[in-house]
Parts: structure tokens; sequence; C-alpha cells
């Protein structure tokens, strides 16, 4: 979970729009077309909270929960991006939660990676601090990608190897970068930085593998902001 812009949009504006004009229907939805096309953009067609990316499962998912509060309900600012894994287990069962639109999230929660011989990876989701909105999180992300009942617990299983594919793939990205130079080396540099960016997949894991190195490479911490 990263940090992600609320940019305002022609895009984004439709949608406030759209938004307005549905509350004031007695059977409004908050699921129409325009906010689909702008959360879509906004958040890269990422999920916030697990992120993954290119999933055909999407769905707009409120902050705060709304408990049929039509306030917060239509509020273009409360609405997020997540698949049905991450929203279903979200819920309301926890808030509250750091807002990823205001907040560097990966600032407040460490996200690693380690690797077992002969096991699976285990994910280590850490909160930094002892707020109530920052351990909600970090309970959450601990759910997301590990699950407590049988379903969830397959689904994470999926996510989780997508995970370690897509951290190797990363990892062997450093290397290549370690060990080229002049030109090669520029070009791995731009693939990191774009590996690390809010719209890559696993960005908040790719950036801790950065900060843990950051001894061996601190001219690559610019692009973990
Ligand atoms: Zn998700």
């Amino acid at each position: 979970m990263v940090k992600i812009e609320r940019t305002d949009s022609p895009e984004a504006r439709a949608a406030v729009e759209s938004l307005g004009k549905e509350k004031v229907r007695p059977s409004g939805t908050y699921r129409t077309e325009e906010v689909n096309k702008a959360l879509g953009l906004m958040f890269a067609h990422k999920c916030y909270l697990c992120e993954q990316k290119g999933l055909s499962d999407l769905q707009i998912e409120h902050l705060i929960p709304h408990r049929q509060n039509r306030d917060l309900m239509f509020d273009w600012n409360n609405l997020f991006l997540s698949c049905a894994h991450c929203n279903n287990i979200k819920n309301d069962k926890y808030t509250p939660i750091l807002d990823c639109t205001r907040t560097d999230v990966d600032k407040k929660i460490a996200f690693h990676r380690y690797r077992e011989l002969f096991e699976e990876d285990r994910l280590d989701i850490v909160a930094l601090d002892d707020s109530l909105e920052t351990k909600n999180t970090a309970d959450l992300m601990n759910e997301v990608y590990y699950g407590t009942t049988p379903q969830k617990k397959a689904e994470a299983k999926i996510i989780r190897e997508r995970l370690s594919k897509e951290l190797d793939e990363f990892q062997d990205c450093v290397k290549s970068y370690n060990l080229a130079d002049g030109e090669d080396k520029k070009d791995c540099e731009l693939s990191i930085m774009m590996k690390l960016k809010w719209n890559a997949p696993f960005a908040a894991f790719k950036r801790w593998m950065i900060r843990d190195a950051s001894d061996k490479f601190p001219e690559l911490l610019k692009y973990c902001q």
C-alpha cells in the first residue's frame, strides 16, 4: 500500500458531478460510469490494498464504511478502488485505516518478504507507530496477504505467489543495475524507477527492498518517495 494522489482531472470532475446527481435520487448509485472511469485512471487499475494490477474484479470501495450514510456513500474522497478479495476482507471490520491519498503508507508500515530455503516466502508487515489507523492498516494488510477463512487463505496464497514472482523479477533488475555500467546502468536505473512508482504492482514491498539496501544503493532511495 503506497500513496496515490487524488488528482483533479476532467474525469474526476465528471465523477463528482455524477455522484451529486445520483445522491439526490432515492435509488441513486455511486457505481456510475464516470466514477468507474475516474477511479480506474486515478488508481492506475491497481487495487490500493493488495497492490495487484490487471485484475478483472476491481470494485468501488468506501474507505470509511458508509453504513447507508449517503454523505459517505456519495463522497468522491471516500471512494477507492480495490479487488473483490480485499474489499470483502476490509468490509467494515477495519476502521479507521490510513488514507493512502493523504499518507505515505509505506513509511508508516514496513513491508518485508523473507525467503525461506525449501519453504514458502514469509511476509512480515509491521506498523511503525502506535496510532490506531496504522495498527488497523497493518492488521488489514496481514489479513489481505494471509486470509483467515479457507476461501480467503486460498486467494491470499495466489496473491503471495504473484508477489514473490514480481519481487524476484525486481531483484534481478537491481542485480543487473549493480553489475552494469554506462548507458546500460542508466537503462537499468530507469527500469527500477518505474517499478518503484505508485502505479507499479507491489510497490511497497519493492521500496522496502531498496530501503534495506540503502548502504549499497543510496542513489536509488529517491525513487522510494
Ligand atoms: Zn486487493
